[in-house]
């Protein structure tokens, strides 16, 4: 059995595909080895020893000891050195590497080989004490830490480890000796230091720091393994979801030095650069430095080349300046690599005595923008197919583009204020106020506000169009302010509990901080985080971006879904058109009766109480509503547009103050007390579970006619204006076949009518939603009338959990706190639940009509993983918020790729 893959001088055992075996570390420097790129010599001990390891009581397999010493003698002879030789020694590394990478699990340990025999020979051969006694005490601080601390699981005293003792004795030094950094500690320092640190561990740790190579090299092993099972990595795999078995990879690499003297140099770059995309070499270096010291930030680093050049940097040399023939091989190599890999790629380096030598080679990590441009330019470039580029982008890099952002360098040194449920993504600055009046009047004056409310209603829609943002102390991710803010693109929290409001006072009291109106809040919507600060944005435009409109060109060549928008606003419908969206999948018609001169006589129709004065009332709104779906279905011309008919609670157009109900009863001339006791009879306990969707057409029949002589007298004016129109009825909350009968023939009766009275004939479908588990249940019964169904999940996900969209956001946080839910089913389908009763719905209205067109409405049809699961459902297509429309067509595309 083989346990040991060496690497080095131009050939290696293993390559990139064995990252199982290997390791992601050890199986890029074989495939660098491969590839002819001068990697430092070593060995990769693979996974296959880590689980043996673990199955055998923690002893290796018999064959193992011989494999590496042979490995061992093979790297001594690429290097020309010998491990523990004392004239000319090889010191090696040892490096923890899984298949998946896991930051900060890295165990590893430096300078292995350095001993009391070998201490000699290398000042001997490097001509620098200092150089020396600086590597022996990093050896034993990371030892000491890494396998006599931490591996042999030892509970540091008073929760302060070896290796911050040791710190503390270098700080005692440079306090003694009146310097700031360890550069200015001479050799004489660090060789005092090496065995007082000697001493420290054996007081602290009880054992002697070894003195023999391979007891050292033995202990870096053993710890990397230790460390699989250690408390870090168990937590780590837990969060990530990542199986326990998989098992680490140990590395044993040659060290080569940065720091021996100034044709020494240490550095990190990125084939193109991880910021913007751009195809360029760009990174930094230190010429006499190790590696962490280009993190660590004491100095600030050069640039390698031109591209690299900032204010901070300018007076600096660059790589190509300095050491051209070295950049020149190193350009070669940055080609090589993403010509090999073909992807951006993260490297580190080191250059020994004008030698250089690559490090490390892994595929970089990019913001959104970046993201895009290199998946669009590789494909032009013919490196990556259309298939790799749209899988290249993240759905949630897409969304960077899309709105702006709060500035990520402000943002980490902000201090979080509160958390609440992330509802519309994008960040937003402003200040704060507490009504829809003041966010309205404000922004009148030029100020940039956050309206902050408990909860918001469609009365409050023109102060939240007006304010930068809308942050809510309740309400969960479908509700009233959540879908209005995403509709516009608006950042949004929702459900931020830990706001107390007092509206009347002005103030909002909140973890130990009260806030006035006018205090300045950030609201970072993408991940729900408030700050009480005035932090800088990163603006969005995406449309003047051409790597983004190819991408979304190369995803419509991949994807099958269709892709609409939920809009009832024309300028909200040119805006989805601009982002791609090839119809509107949902128009709700509510907010359309909020407008002052509208609610009236909605309000006088509820009143009323004979058919016919309903019916005069609500004929009053009909010229209002003709000229609502005239704009929306010209907007949408050539598209087809789907319609909601009527949907919330009654009750809603009638919650008024006391000032109001004596107003409407001046104006409706009506008995105030009447009037009250009419307003009252509406009260309902469970309005979300009361008289809202077609269960209103049904009762007041006057509403429907009245929608559907709208939309159907607007698409015969269009008609005969040659504007295309497709409008698509659709019916609320139907639960039973009956109810969709009865609403769809209204419906017919009055397209009818429109078509003689007109003499234009003018194309249209009905249909229903489905929102109600029993239309599910039942699709069978309902499918063979409707023309499309169209799955309201925020309906449906309320019914089927029993939870309310409204009040989710006062018990969900324990349940994600608790796992008892893994998200918010709001935001992300219940695939598992709620995704039965979708498939049901598929499967039986299909069964009776196969060419039943069906969609999604819900928010899901913006959610990548919901889009995924309407894919392999066979919904003809989904409708998401405008801003949502690009991230849809990215993973409607995506879900084709990952299904194949
Ligand atoms: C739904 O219930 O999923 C839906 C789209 O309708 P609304 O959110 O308006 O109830
Ligand atoms: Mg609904």
């Amino acid at each position: 059995m083989k346990y040991v893959y060496f690497f080095g001088d131009g050939t290696a055992d293993g390559s990139a595909d064995m990252k199982e075996l290997l390791g992601g570390k050890g199986a890029n420097l074989a495939e660098m080895t491969n590839l002819g790129i001068p990697v430092p010599p070593g060995f990769t001990i693979t996974t296959d020893v880590c689980t043996h390891f673990y199955e055998h009581d923690k002893q290796y397999p018999s064959e193992l000891e011989k494999q590496v010493t042979d490995a061992l003698q093979q790297t001594e002879t690429v290097m020309g050195r010998k491990f523990g030789d004392p004239a000319d020694p090889l010191l090696i590394s040892v490096r923890s590497g899984a298949a998946v990478s896991m930051p900060g699990m890295m165990e590893t340990v430096l300078n292995v080989g350095l001993t009391s025999k070998t201490i000699p020979g290398l000042i001997e051969k490097s001509g620098s004490a200092r150089f020396v006694w600086d590597a022996y005490r990093r050896l034993i601080m990371m030892y000491s830490d890494v396998v006599m601390e931490k591996a042999a699981g030892v509970e540091p005293e008073d929760g302060i480890g070896i290796r911050e003792r040791l710190e503390e004795l270098i700080e005692e030094r440079k306090t003694a000796k009146e310097v700031q950094l360890d550069t200015e500690l001479s050799a004489e320092d660090w060789e005092e230091l090496s065995d007082l640190f000697k001493k420290t561990v054996k007081d602290v740790l009880g054992a002697q720091f070894p003195d023999d190579p391979y007891d050292q090299l033995w202990g870096g092993v053993g710890a990397v393994f230790q460390s699989w099972n250690g408390r870090r990595a168990v937590s780590y795999r837990r969060i990530e979801g990542l199986p326990d078995e998989m098992g680490t990879a140990v590395n044993v690499q040659a060290m080569v030095f940065g720091n021996m003297g100034d044709s020494c140099a240490t550095g990190v770059g990125f084939t193109r650069n991880p910021a913007t995309g751009d195809n360029h070499f760009y990174g930094e270096w230190l010429s006499n430095a190790q590696g962490e010291d280009v993190v660590a930030g004491i100095r600030t680093p050069n640039p390698l080349n031109e591209w690299g050049r900032g204010d901070q940097n300018a007076h600096l040399p660059t790589l190509k300046e300095a050491m051209p023939e070295i950049y020149t091989q190193l350009d070669e190599i940055r080609s090589n690599l993403e010509t090999h890999y073909r992807d951006m790629q993260d490297i580190e380096f080191t250059i020994e005595n004008d030698r250089l030598w690559m490090l490390q080679t892994r595929v970089g990590k990019r913001n959104g923008a970046a993201a895009i441009k290199m998946a669009v330019d590789m494909h032009q470039e013919e490196l990556i197919t259309a298939q790799e580029a749209v899988m290249r982008v993240l759905p949630s890099q897409l969304d960077e583009l899309l709105h702006p952002m709060v500035d990520p360098h402000a943002e980490s040194s902000a201090d979080d204020l509160a958390h609440g449920l992330p509802a519309g993504p994008g960040g937003a600055t402003g200040q704060i106020v507490f009504t829809a009046d003041d966010a309205e009047a404000w922004a009148k004056d030029g100020k940039q506000v956050i309206l902050v409310r408990n909860e918001t209603s469609p009365e409050d829609v023109h102060g939240m169009h007006a304010a930068e943002a809308i942050l809510t102390a309740k309400g969960g991710i479908t509700s009233h302010a959540a879908l209005v803010a995403r509709g516009w693109g608006k950042c949004c929290i929702v459900g931020c509990g830990s706001l107390h409001i007092d509206r009347h006072q002005k103030t909002i009291h909140v973890n130990g901080q009260v806030l006035k109106e006018g205090d300045w809040i950030t609201l970072n919507g993408t991940k729900g985080i408030v700050y009480a600060d005035e932090l800088s944005l990163t603006p969005a435009d995406p449309l003047r971006n051409e790597s983004f409109k190819k991408l979304m060109t190369i995803a419509d060549g991949v994807r099958t879904l269709g892709v609409r928008t939920n809009a009832d606003r024309p300028e909200d419908a040119e805006q989805a058109h601009t982002f791609g969206a090839e119809g509107i999948g949902l128009c709700r018609t509510e907010h359309m009766f909020f407008d002052p001169e509208r609610i009236t006589a909605m309000r006088e129709m509820i009143v009323a109480e004979t058919e016919e004065a309903r019916r005069k009332a609500v004929m009053k709104l009909l010229p209002f509503q003709r000229h609502d779906f005239y704009e929306i279905l010209k907007a949408m011309h050539d598209l087809p547009v789907t319609i909601r008919l009527l949907d919330p609670p009654l009750h809603e157009f009638v919650t008024l103050t006391s000032e109001q109900t004596v107003g409407l009863a001046q104006k409706l001339e009506l008995n105030l007390d009447k009037l009250q006791s009419r307003i009252e009879s509406l009260h309902e306990l469970n309005p979300m579970l009361g008289h809202r969707g077609c269960r209103l057409g049904i009762a007041y029949p006057e509403i429907t006619e009245m929608q559907a002589r709208a939309i159907f007298e607007a698409a015969a004016q269009l008609s005969k204006e040659d504007v295309k129109v497709l409008p698509e009825v659709m019916i609320p909350l139907v639960g039973t076949a009956a109810e969709f009968e009865h609403q769809e023939a209204i419906v017919r009766k009055v397209a009818d009518e429109v078509k003689s009275e007109t003499g234009v004939d003018f194309p249209y479908l009905v249909g229903t939603m489905i929102e109600i588990p029993r239309a599910c249940l039942t699709a069978d019964e309902i499918a063979p009338k409707a023309e499309f169904f169209s799955f309201g999940t925020n309906d449906l996900t309320q019914t089927t959990y029993g939870f309310s969209r409204d009040d989710i956001g006062g018990f969900l946080p324990s349940y994600l706190e608790e796992e008892i839910l893994p998200h918010d089913p709001f935001q992300s389908l219940d695939q598992s639940g709620v995704g039965q009763l979708v498939q049901m719905g598929v499967e039986k209205g299909r069964a009776v009509k196969d060419d039943l067109k069906i969609g999604i409405c819900g928010e899901h049809g913006g959610d990548p993983a919901s889009i995924d699961f309407c894919y392999r459902s066979g919904l003809d297509y989904v409708s998401c918020s405008p801003f949502r429309v690009p991230i849809a067509r990215l993973a409607a595309a995506q879900a084709v790729i990952v299904n194949e």
